[in-house]
């Protein structure tokens, strides 16, 4: 059965391109992708090209995310972006607790809390990523793991903020590495998420809320994982790069053939 929500499909553009080169990749986007109008398009450039990208792309349909955001609105914290920083600069999302931020940079289910009440309350909707890594799906840890992430990471966060929020679920072990969970694998962990999202929010919150898949998309896998019932998007890293690449996931998303 085809998902019943709008897919988002969201490209991270992680510590890639320049200024210039964002806003060259973002107008080959906007051309490609222009006739597609039942699918939600959304990149995630680099701070220093948030700007020119969400220059570039008004007048198109696709929206401009951060890949990460600050916990305070202001302050002494050198080197930090916050949520109304992202907001003026053409931001209307926030990826929140990536699994690099997680391995290389200290971030916890705490400090991801923080974050995602920051974004909620500067008007960003947040992307909270939650996934396993190898060791701990070969351990048969999965599930206890993105419980974990859900609890601690919305913990106090009310039915308004639920109601806004996108989850994906991304699979350490399949990010970047080629490897993509199958269908079926991530379909099993979409639910749990809708299920523990049912839970803390209700059904009509459940039913709503977009669950992307991430870890290796490509052109030709999106098709398979779309037709699963709770796999509702994808967060697209390495191939979002390439604007002929993006452009065949997001027509794919639509069951297209690519
Ligand atoms: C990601 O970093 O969110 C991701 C899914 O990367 P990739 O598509 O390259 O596996």
């Amino acid at each position: 059965m085809m998902a019943k929500r709008r897919p988002l499909i969201a490209g991270n553009w992680k510590m890639f391109k320049t200024g210039p080169e964002a806003a060259e990749l973002a107008g080959q986007l906007k051309v490609l992708v222009s006739d597609i109008a039942d699918v939600d398009v959304l990149v995630a450039p680099a701070f220093t090209a948030i700007s020119v990208v969400a220059e570039t792309l008004k007048g198109s349909a696709i929206e401009v995310g951060g890949q990460d955001l600050f916990w305070e609105t202001e302050g002494a914290y050198t080197g930090q972006v916050s949520a109304p920083m992202l907001k003026a600069a053409g931001c209307s999302h926030v990826i929140v607790g990536h699994s690099e931020r997680r391995q290389y940079f200290g971030e916890t289910n705490g400090t991801v809390n923080r974050k995602i009440n920051i974004a909620l309350k500067g008007d960003l909707i947040p992307i909270l990523c939650v996934g396993e890594s190898d060791a701990e799906r070969e351990a048969q840890e999965t599930f206890l793991v993105v419980k974990e992430h859900l609890d601690k990471g919305l913990e106090g966060i009310d039915g308004d903020g639920l109601a806004k929020l996108i989850i994906a679920y991304e699979p350490v072990w399949a990010i970047g590495t080629g490897k993509t969970a199958t269908a079926e694998q991530a379909q099993e962990v979409h639910r749990f998420i809708r299920d523990w999202m049912e839970k803390a929010g209700g059904n009509s919150i459940a039913k709503a809320l977009r669950i992307l898949y991430g870890g290796s998309v490509k052109p030709g896998n999106i098709a398979g994982l779309m037709a699963m019932e709770d796999i509702d998007g994808a967060l697209v890293g390495g191939a979002s790069l390439d604007a002929e690449s993006f452009a065949g996931i997001v027509r794919g998303s639509l069951g297209v053939a690519q």
